[in-house]
Order: structure tokens, then sequence, then C-alpha cells
């Protein structure tokens, strides 16, 4: 049976879920879009992630067709028709169709939206028990006087560049640095560092984006009583680590081992790291939208268009 994709309004299948060639999310990668995960039933953090999309859309001058309410209740819908309990869901909003400039003011109509619920698995199971090596990036992460990295834009040039260098170097992430020097965040994840028990990640003032996994663990972190740190530190600091790891909706949690050809500590992931993630899916199992919340109408639409 085909996946249903959400778009504009509609449940349509994959096969038909296509978009305008002139829309300016493809000309021009003008648009938002959310990485969400949905873990028995609970779609996590559902709430942050929505929020964060109409920021990301306010900033972007992208008026938005719907509340979040009935947005939370359409994301819920899309996994409700493709029978999924389990699903990492991708939520797009672009500008919508317009002419051949890049003027926002020529796509008159509203926003393109499409919500798509699949699965996915970012690393092999080996990375998550034997940890991840990484490089730093020369690819600076755009800095926030040009552009903020708060906004969660369809445009991730910047962070594919840091990508392909990774891959040019065969590890599984890459660090990104910010024009100063200081370690950003990853090409698609935040980064934490642990040192002497303590739990460090970037402040969210040196330009990145703001995961709402990273915010997670540092609500789950401090409920465990370990102190927590949002501040500057440099590619030194990750090599000097006690542990390192990622976070990432697409990721979870996933320790590092070795950056820059430098073993972290004794190059296996560390019991921090550990414990936060067992904790973090402990947590994201339960905290979020769960779809037994959805409304009975919706649900019943919903299972009908599944039964289809
Ligand atoms: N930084 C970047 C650049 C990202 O693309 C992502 C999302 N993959 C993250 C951090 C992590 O954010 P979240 O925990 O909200 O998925």
């Amino acid at each position: 049976m085909s996946l249903k994709i959400y778009l504009n309004g509609e449940f349509v299948d994959k096969e038909k879920a296509i978009v305008s060639v002139y829309d300016h999310g493809y000309l021009y990668g003008d648009g938002t879009f959310e990485g969400i995960r949905a873990y028995k039933g609970c779609i996590f953090a559902l709430r942050e992630h929505i929020v964060r999309l109409y920021n990301s859309a306010k900033t972007l001058m992208i008026d938005m067709p719907m509340t979040i309410e009935e947005m939370e209740r359409q994301v819920a819908k899309t996994l409700v028709v493709n029978n999924f309990e389990d699903a990492y869901i991708r939520l797009v909003v672009s500008r919508g169709s317009g002419d051949l400039g890049l003027d926002p003011r020529k796509c008159p109509n509203k926003p393109t939206i499409v919500i798509i619920s699949d699965k996915i698995k970012l690393y092999p199971d080996e990375f998550y028990q034997r940890g991840l090596e990484v490089v730093t990036a020369s690819t600076r992460r755009t800095p926030v006087d040009s552009f903020n990295g708060k906004v969660k834009s369809l445009n991730y040039l910047n962070n594919i560049m840091a990508r392909i260098e990774a891959n040019n170097n065969g590890v599984g992430e890459a660090i990104m640095l910010n024009h100063q020097g200081y370690v950003v965040e990853c090409s698609a994840d935040n980064i934490f560092i642990v040192k002497n028990n303590e739990l460090i990640t970037p402040a969210p003032y040196l330009g990145l984006l703001e995961g709402i996994t990273r915010n997670s663990i540092i609500k789950v972190a401090r409920s465990l009583g370990i102190t927590v740190k949002e501040e500057v530190f440099t590619i030194h600091d990750v090599y000097n680590a006690d542990e390192v790891f990622l976070t990432g909706s697409g990721a979870e949690v996933v320790a590092v081992v070795r950056a820059d050809k430098r073993m972290i500590a004794n190059g296996i992931p560390g019991q921090m790291t550990k414990t936060l993630r067992e904790n973090f899916i402990q947590y994201a199992c339960s905290y979020g939208y769960k779809l037994s919340d959805l409304p009975a109408e919706d649900m019943k639409n919903a299972k009908a268009m599944a039964a289809k």
C-alpha cells in the first residue's frame, strides 16, 4: 500500500504528492521545515516543534494558514492514516508558487504544506554501540548577522557543504565552527561535551539551531542532578573532553569517539552519554502528543482513510 502524504489539506498517495517547479521552496529554498519523531504512539515534543516552525515562518514572513492546534492534529492524522505508531515525520512549509523572480510578493497563493511520515535510520546500530568518528569542517556556520541558525530554513547548503566534508573524510558527522573558531554544532546535530562530570553545550547565540533534542537532554540531565552549562568552547575542548555526544531528532543521542583523528578519552561511548541516551528515549516515549488524544472525529476520518 502506498504511503499517504498530507499535501495542502488532502492526503494523497506518495506518487501523487507533487509540488510545482514554480514553488519558491524549490526555486530558492524559501521555506522552513521540521523533523519530528513518534515513539510508540507519542509524537515527541510536537508542540515545541510546531512552535519552532511557526517562529521560523514568522521571521520569513510566511503566513501560516492554520492554528498551531490544527497543525498538530494534521501531523497526528498523518500517522494514523499510515498506521504508524513509530515514525519520522517531515513537515515542510514553503512560500508556495510564484514567478521566476525571488520576490515573495510574487507568490500570491497560500504556502505549500507537506507532512510526510516515514521511517528513517541515520546511523547503523553499531554506531550507537561503538560511537561515531567526526571531523571539523572547514565550512564555517553561517554567522547570525547573515542568517540566524535558529530558523530551520529549507536552505541547508551551509550544512550540506559540511556534510560533504564528513563524507570525503569517511566519517559520520562534521563539527561546524563559527567565524571566531568556537564550536557551534554539527551539520545536522547539536553537540555536547562532558568534562569533570559537567555537561557543556554551545550557547544558542553562537548561531546554532536550538534543537528540541538538545533542549530535552538539558532538561533530562538537570532532572538527574547533572550540572549543564551553555557556553563557548573550542575544538581543543572537544579533543580533551571526557565524553562527546551529538543530539538530533534523526540521530537521537549518539556518542563521538574520535574527532580529527584524536581519540576522545578511551575511545568508547562514556557512561553519562549512555545514561542520558536511555533516559532521553524513556522521556521521548511519554512527552508529547499522544495519538489517542486525537479528537474522535479526526480519528474516525483518519482510520477510514487508513482502511482504504
Ligand atoms: N542542528 C541542525 C543544523 C539540525 O539540522 C538539527 C536537526 N536535524 C539539529 C541541530 C537538531 O535539532 P532537533 O533536535 O530539533 O532535531
